[in-house]
């Protein structure tokens, strides 16, 4: 149905930045990351599916927290995980 594709992204009217650039969940183990992404409900930053512990998505799963903004310089975009939507902004 695609007029919800878009729910979860369209209810967001102001891109989250992120705090700080690093994944606050591997600072603590100290784990490398690989990109960063911040949830745009509760505005944490954590990281993508291609670092090992992929902290967003799990974020994502626990939390409920459906839509991630890419945290990297330059990116602008959105993710909805229950939807598997992007979307640039
Ligand atoms: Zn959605
Ligand atoms: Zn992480
Ligand atoms: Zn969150």
């Amino acid at each position: 149905m695609a007029e919800v594709t878009y729910s979860h992204i369209d209810a967001i009217t102001a891109v989250k930045p992120p705090q700080r650039r690093e994944c606050d969940e591997c600072v603590k183990i100290r784990a490398p990351w690989v990109h960063l992404r911040t949830c745009q409900k509760c505005g944490v930053t954590s990281c993508c599916d291609d670092s090992p512990n992929r902290h967003a998505s799990q974020h994502a799963r626990t939390s409920k927290h459906p839509v991630i903004a890419s945290a990297e310089p330059g990116e602008r975009w959105l993710y909805c995980y229950p939807h598997e939507a992007f979307a640039e902004y």
